[in-house]
């Protein structure tokens, strides 16, 4: 006799790599495939309140979060606030100074803002009660770097490239420059 369930079937297409991985992940769990997405699921919905995603993206998200920190970033977003967290559009144009006071910054550090800024790199007003990345750097005599989101999840899809105004050959002490 079956018991009456209410459960839904949900079926969704992942590639052959990400099925592996959900099994390995299963079995490590000591669970089933569907059990454990369906934990995921639940977990990442209750983070995210009432954001609509793609179910296969948050799947993916929740196997692979360690090369898709912005994307998490952006899906951790709660309730009152957009997902793009109070900048509306992309993060584009880089100011021209954008890449020198941005190349000391060591990390970024996600914070709720109390007074508004702007994105150092594009220069978007932040407001009050949004997300705002703010640069950690190890000279305090620099001036703070802040960042929208949109910027922080570029970073994630994006190697780090060379810094551009970094001279080639570093003078030695000593040496005419
Ligand atoms: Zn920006």
């Amino acid at each position: 006799m079956t018991s009456e369930r209410k459960d839904r079937l949900i079926q969704a297409r992942v590639p052959e790599k990400l099925e592996a991985t959900l099994k390995n992940e299963a079995r490590r769990r000591r669970t089933t495939v569907s059990q454990m997405i369906r934990a995921i699921l639940q977990d990442t919905f209750q983070l995210v309140d009432d954001v609509v995603a793609n179910v296969d993206l948050i799947v993916s998200d929740s196997v692979d979060l360690a090369q898709r920190v912005g994307r998490d970033a952006r899906l951790r977003g709660r309730g009152a606030h957009p997902l793009s967290a109070g900048s509306e559009a992309a993060c584009h144009e880089p100011l021209p100074d954008a890449a020198d006071r941005l190349s000391p910054v060591q990390a970024w550090n996600e914070v709720v803002l109390n007074q508004p800024v702007a994105c150092t790199k594009c220069g978007a007003k932040l407001s009050r009660g949004c997300r705002a990345y703010l640069g950690l750097c190890e000279d305090p005599s620099r001036p703070r770097a802040w960042l929208c989101a949109p910027a922080v999840e570029a970073l994630a899809n994006r190697p780090a490239g060379r810094i551009p105004d970094e001279p080639a050959h570093k003078p030695e002490y000593g040496e005419e420059t």
